[in-house]
């Protein structure tokens, strides 16, 4: 029987993913954007934004001269907005720690912003030919199906178990096929939902296989249901323009642009004039919107309002009117975005 790796090569040279727009290049930049990208992203997704990206930061050092603002608005809609900011920050460290080059040991990547052990591994393979273990999500849970490992995987105990297996399996050579098959594995074979067992590489010595437990593995996490939170957004519009603002720099969306915030309805009048001096001509409240984060549930209650007056900013946050077009090209939370198109329906109604 040969080993995991070598069945796992042999797969990937035949069935696995060759032409993404990050592949078949030693550019660190390019992999590690789309390492980023990936984190929390699937891949369908991420190729959009990554050519989009690439066209308009095509150099570690054009990133790192760009405003954030500009990085957020090509994030925007890509979510875990905290990425973008660690991207940012990183690309400069490069720039002004190591002259423009990405250092090449996994020790030296770990330590720029938003790079973890596994994204450091992987870039660390692909762009510079290293041996490196990876642990993401994808590969969590193959090695929990097919080596039967019970306990969730966030676990320090079972992650250290995890890693350690990772680093046993690792071939002598062929470490990209390799990589890229543990990846192309978690995403094309052994899914979440629904694996494609009797298509795996490597179902001749799976434990979830052979003992009917693929549903069960990984273990899921027990505890803590997600946090509600409840709150309003305000969709403030004076003639054809829309008020937004951006947001603290701590807290969901940071730096985002947004509808603002407010705990409640009640005194929305005065609200609004305490805060920009606006006058409150009408409102109607809109049917909730719910949207889930990692850990928190957000129950949105959209309040459109129609207003009149000059603006005049007493908050410490930025506020502008804008018109829908220019809004759109502000970087936004995905709710707020479909709120916005939401908004153009009804004014054009
Ligand atoms: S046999 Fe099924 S559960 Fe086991 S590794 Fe393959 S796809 Fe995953």
């Amino acid at each position: 029987m040969p080993d995991i790796a070598s069945r796992l090569i042999a797969w990937q040279r035949r069935q696995g993913r060759h032409h993404l727009p990050w592949q078949n290049t030693r550019d660190a930049y390019r992999i590690w954007l789309s390492e980023i990208m990936l984190q929390q992203t699937q891949v369908t997704t991420v190729i959009g934004y990554y050519e989009r990206f690439m066209q308009k930061f095509p150099t570690v050092q054009t990133l790192a001269a760009a405003p954030l603002a500009r990085v957020l608005e090509h994030w925007s809609g890509l979510g875990y907005y905290r990425r973008a900011h660690h991207l940012h920050a990183a690309a400069q460290s490069v720039v002004n720690d190591y002259g423009s080059v990405f250092p090449e040991s996994q020790e030296q990547l770990m330590a720029l912003p938003g790079i973890g052990r596994s994204t450091a591994a992987a870039i660390a393979v692909f762009a510079f030919g290293r041996r490196a273990a990876i642990l993401d999500g994808n590969v969590r849970r193959f090695l929990a199906r097919h080596h039967g490992i019970e306990g969730f995987p966030g676990l320090p105990a079972v992650e250290k178990t995890l890693w350690s297996l990772a680093e046993q399996l690792l071939p002598r050579q062929h470490l990209e096929s390799y990589t890229q098959g543990l990846m192309d594995l978690g995403a094309q074979i052994c899914t979440r939902n629904k694996p494609l067992c009797a298509q795996c590489p490597l179902c001749s010595d799976c434990v979830a296989y052979r003992q009917n437990r693929v549903q069960e593995l990984p273990t899921p996490r027990s505890g803590k249901a997600p946090v509600r939170r409840d709150f309003c957004l305000l969709i403030l519009r004076r003639n054809s323009r829309v008020l937004l603002e951006t947001r603290a720099d701590r807290g969901i969306w940071s730096g985002l642009w947004s509808f603002p915030e407010c705990n409640t309805s009640n005194n929305l009048a005065a609200l609004i004039r305490t805060r920009w001096g606006l006058t409150l001509i009408a409102k109607t409240a809109q049917p909730v919107m719910v949207h889930k984060l990692t850990h928190r549930t957000l129950h949105i209650t959209p309040i459109l309002a129609t207003v009149r007056g000059r603006l005049r900013n007493a908050t410490a946050l930025e506020a502008r009117f804008l018109s829908l077009p220019e809004a759109r090209q502000c970087a936004l939370p995905a709710p707020v975005r479909r709120l916005l198109e939401q908004k153009m329906r009804f004014s054009a109604t």
